[in-house]
């Protein structure tokens, strides 16, 4: 693996994890540093190859229906971003951006049992702003012939705003400009930290309430050593993996309490081709029973999947596939809804991890309890790919400025978490 360059050895700000949140984050400070003109950014990033990382294993949407007032604002912050995107991350000399959107929709459909509570949210869905129409089964049938009916009560389907792009391409967008902007990289990994409370002398057996991490360490791949460096502020953007940060090493017992709920819940894709399938029309298809899938380019090839529930979770311990899963689980709601579909092809697979939040599955922004410099945003739980331009404003703005600008999205803070009072999204795939 290449090493990549050393990091210095101080930053102002060290941005943990090289995902598409953290280059967002890294890419919005220098954009915001103002009067701070200068200012150190460092993202450190342990897999230069992003093998596991869930931006690049993401499906790739963006969609305005959720249930939650701050998810539908940052979708539609993301949405005007992604449009204008080679203004906000062009670099001059080098070619523009396109990350391939693909404006085809989100389709939500419900049951008889669900559709009271899908035009409830559809409704806020539109006092936010976001275009979201109401269809009838009739309706359904005429603009989507494909599909089995039977069953549907009413779909919803974004008119605007709506559909997927290619995450590798907004994860480079990122980087590379927040690169041009003068943030650091290095490759390592941060395994643990050394905090103010170490120069305290508390009576024995106490531990301060709060402190200030001095040092992240990071571990070197060439070499046994661990860097430190010297912070003002970190940023946990760890994905998945932001939960077992807060347990590396040097952090006081105390300190990580209350633990962060976010761990890895390993999610599979299943693609396949149909050529009688949907075919342009097709948009990205919640199904009544969660199954979901979409078109991926124009050749007659499709790409989906399904949560498991809690008692069929995988084991997380690694990325392999259960294509029993497609077999047993998937295909026989893919075929019910579309005929076509029995006669599909299978053609590949893969997994990914979501960064779930097992408290409410949502994200969780802003400065922690009790390591008074340490800002979190991870925890999106499958829907932070197209809330990372908004997440990475909103946490930089908490850093430079002090408080949310653009969007307010203190209802994901950490207090909810400390008082246990979950903010439920309904619209988790
Ligand atoms: C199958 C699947 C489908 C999805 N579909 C969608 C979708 O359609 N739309 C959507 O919006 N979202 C989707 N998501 C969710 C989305 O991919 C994630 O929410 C988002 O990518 C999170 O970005 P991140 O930067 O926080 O995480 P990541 O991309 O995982 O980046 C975190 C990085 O941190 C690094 N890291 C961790 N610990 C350390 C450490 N100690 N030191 C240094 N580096 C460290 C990791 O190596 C990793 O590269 C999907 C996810 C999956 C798995």
């Amino acid at each position: 693996m290449p090493s990549g360059p050393r990091p210095p050895e101080e930053a102002d700000v060290v941005v943990v994890g090289g995902g598409v949140v953290g280059w967002s984050v890294a890419y919005w400070l220098k954009v915001l540093e103002g009067r701070r003109h200068g200012m150190r950014v460092l993202v450190v990033e342990r897999d230069p190859t992003y093998s596991q990382a869930s931006t690049v294993l993401s499906v790739g949407g963006i969609r305005q229906q959720f249930s939650l007032p701050e998810n539908i604002r940052m979708s539609r912050f993301s949405a005007s971003f992604l449009r204008n995107i080679n203004e906000h991350l062009g670099v001059p000399n080098e070619p523009p951006i396109d990350i391939q959107f693909q404006p085809s929709g989100y389709l939500f459909l419900a049951s008889p049992k669900d559709a009271a509570a899908l035009e409830a949210t559809v409704q806020l869905q539109r006092e936010e702003g976001a275009q979201v129409a109401l269809m009838s089964p009739t309706q359904l049938k005429e603009k989507f012939p494909w599909m089995n009916t039977q069953d549907v009560a009413v779909g919803s389907y974004g008119l605007e705003n709506e559909g997927w792009f290619d995450p590798w391409t907004l994860l480079n967008a990122f980087r590379r400009k927040a690169v041009s902007l003068g943030v650091y990289s290095c490759s390592g990994e941060v395994r643990g930290f050394v905090t103010s409370a170490e120069d305290l002398m508390p009576p024995l057996g106490s531990e301060p309430e709060t402190a200030r991490i001095k040092y992240v360490h990071i571990h070197m791949p060439d070499s046994l050593e661990y860097q430190p460096v010297a912070c003002a502020i970190v940023v946990n953007a760890a994905g998945a993996w932001a939960g077992e940060l807060l347990q590396a090493r040097g952090l006081p017992g105390g300190l990580r309490q209350p633990p962060l709920p976010i761990q890895p819940r390993k999610r599979y894709v299943f693609s396949w081709h149909c050529p009688d399938g949907p075919g342009l029309s097709c948009p990205f298809l919640i199904d009544t029973t969660g199954a979901y899938f979409r078109r991926d380019g124009i050749a007659g090839n499709y790409l989906g999947g399904m949560s498991p529930s809690e008692e069929e979770e995988p084991d997380p311990s690694d990325l392999s596939v259960d294509d029993g899963f497609f077999q047993e689980r998937v295909w026989p709601l893919l075929a019910r809804r579309v005929p076509s579909f029995e006669s599909l092809r299978p053609r590949g697979s893969w997994a990914g991890y979501y960064d779930y939040n097992t408290f409410d599955r949502n994200g969780v922004l802003g400065p922690h309890p009790k390591l008074e410099n340490l800002f979190l945003a991870a925890g999106f739980s499958g829907h932070g790919l197209q809330h990372a331009p908004a997440a990475g404003r909103a946490v930089a703005e908490l850093v430079v400025k002090g408080r949310y600008e653009s969007l307010d999205l203190q209802r994901l803070g950490w207090r909810r978490l400390v008082e246990g009072e979950p903010l439920e999204e309904d619209g988790v795939v």
